[in-house]
This record gives C-alpha cells, structure tokens and sequence, in this order.
C-alpha cells in the first residue's frame, strides 16, 4: 500500500461531515496530517477521534465558520504553526440554505448561501495561498452539477450561483496560481448520500413551482442511486496527489451521468 501524502499536510473544510469527513479520513489514511474546518460540533469532534485512531496522519478539529474572515485566516495560521505547511486545501463547507421562489426569497438568506458557499470558497483559498506558495500544492473546491444546470432543483437559485461562481473562481485561481506550481481543480458531484439535506430550509411558496421529475425510461443515470462520500474521496485523492501533476484548472464531474440526463 502507497502512502501517498507522507509529510504533507492538508486542511478540508466542512470536515465534520458527508464528503469532508471521507476526504479527511482518505487523507489521513494515505499519510497525511489533517486540519478539520467545520462549524465544532461533535460531529467534527466525532471524526478528530476517527483519524487519530487511523492514522498514519493525524488530525486537529479547528472551529471555523469559513464564511468568517478573521476565523479562516487564524484557523489557517494555527494550522501552518502545528503541521509546519499547507499542501493540499479542500474546500469543501457548502450548504443548501433556503430554497425559494426568487421573488420571495429574502435577500438575507440569498447572502447566506453565497457568504457559506462562495465567500467561504475564496477566503479558505486566500488565506492558504500565502503558505502553498512556498513549495507548491493542489486546491480542490467542491461545487455540485448544479453549477452548470438547474435539472430539477427549484427554489435554488443562491446555491447554483454560489456552485457557478465556484467554478469560475476556481479557473482564475488555476491561472493565476500556476507560476507557483499550486494547481486548482473543481469537483462537481451529482446526488451523494450525506447530511446535506439538514442544511436544507424550503419555503412554502416552494412548492408552487416544484416538477416532478421524471426520468425518461431507460437513461437511469449509471449508478445505482446517489454515490458515497468514499466515491468522491477518492477523487479527491487522486487530484490532491502528484498522479494529478499535469491536471489544473479543471472540472471534474462525479456523478453517474447524473448531469446528462
Ligand atoms: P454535509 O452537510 O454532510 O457536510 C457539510 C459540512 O459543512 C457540515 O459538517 C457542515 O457543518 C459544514 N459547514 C456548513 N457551513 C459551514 C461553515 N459556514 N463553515 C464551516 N463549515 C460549514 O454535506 P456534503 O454533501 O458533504 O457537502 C459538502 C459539499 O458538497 C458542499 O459544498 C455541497 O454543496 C457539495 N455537494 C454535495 C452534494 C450532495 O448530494 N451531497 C452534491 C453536490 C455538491
């Protein structure tokens, strides 16, 4: 068995869950010394005690609320000081917020999901940049099918654009990060069978404008239901690692054909 990331270190926000805590514990499992953003709960508590009991890597729960400047600069700082450096940054915390019809959603909760989803997005990267810089390393920022089409989800126009602009802030940081041998890619899973839908708030005037959705006989998508958080793990090991050396500014899907339908 390789060990990939021996001596590396990497921070996954929203690590306490869903597809940050399969990352972490994949990370960690392969070598690597984990820091685990996540709003500290015993759930992210509950993953600290899992990796420490894998190891080879060890882990640190920090209490971050990405979308929190001040937090996100000192949990990165801390962070640097405990495992030495930052090679590998998952961005990952997302939530589904409030779906609503756009003339009612209130504004509030529209800045909710883009402060959660896009602002926690650009701050986990600015302020890890400053120490990827010093020998290079690879940024991984989950966005969701979503950020390309809106195939049935209604109601959810703050988390596409917030998913949209992931994916572009991820391009322009693969550009300009390049000269620094940080390489930036994208994941775009389809269903994954996590916690999200906890985060998840739906208005009554939702329902006005819910489809049904139905599948055309026979395009299933390939899977047979929503992947695992494992799934994407490995995905994200693949891209965290140096057999991804040549891959940058790149979106991946994870899916099952999910977004082709
Ligand atoms: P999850 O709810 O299981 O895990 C998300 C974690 O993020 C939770 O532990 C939560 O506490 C944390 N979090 C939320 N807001 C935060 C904040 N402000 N600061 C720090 N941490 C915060 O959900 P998941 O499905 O594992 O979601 C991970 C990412 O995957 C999200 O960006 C989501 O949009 C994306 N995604 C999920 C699916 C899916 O079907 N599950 C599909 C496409 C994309």
């Amino acid at each position: 068995n390789k060990l990939r990331f021996t001596g590396k270190t990497a921070i996954v926000t929203g690590a306490g869950s869903g597809i940050g805590k399969a990352a972490a514990i994949k990370l960690a499992t392969e070598g690597a010394n984990v820091a685990l953003f996540d709003l500290l709960d015993d759930r992210t508590a509950q993953a600290e005690a899992e990796i420490n009991a894998i190891r080879p890597g060890s882990a640190r729960a920090f209490d971050v609320d990405t979308s929190d400047p001040a937090r996100v600069e000192k949990a990165v700082l801390e962070t640097a000081e405990l495992f030495k450096k930052v090679d590998i940054v998952f961005a990952n915390a997302g939530i589904n917020g409030v779906l609503s019809p756009i003339e009612d959603m209130k504004f509030e909760d529209w800045q909710h999901t883009l402060s959660v989803n896009l602002n926690g997005t650009f701050l986990t990267v600015k302020y890890a940049v400053p120490h990827l810089k010093k020998q290079g390393g690879s940024i991984i920022i989950t966005s969701s099918i979503n950020g390309n089409r809106t195939f049935s989800n209604f109601g959810m126009s703050a988390y596409s654009t917030s998913k949209a602009g992931q994916v572009a802030f991820a391009k322009m940081a693969a550009l300009e990060l390049a000269k620094f041998k940080i390489r930036v890619n994208v994941i775009c899973p389809g269903a994954i069978s996590t916690n999200i839908d906890q985060s998840t708030e739906k208005t009554e005037e939702l329902k006005e404008i819910v489809i049904p959705v139905q599948y055309p006989q026979g395009s299933q998508p390939l899977s047979d239901g929503p992947g695992t958080p494992e799934n994407v793990a490995d995905l994200v090991a693949f891209l965290a690692s140096d057999e991804s050396v040549h891959i940058t500014g790149t979106q991946v899907y994870i899916d099952g054909a999910e977004s082709l339908l």
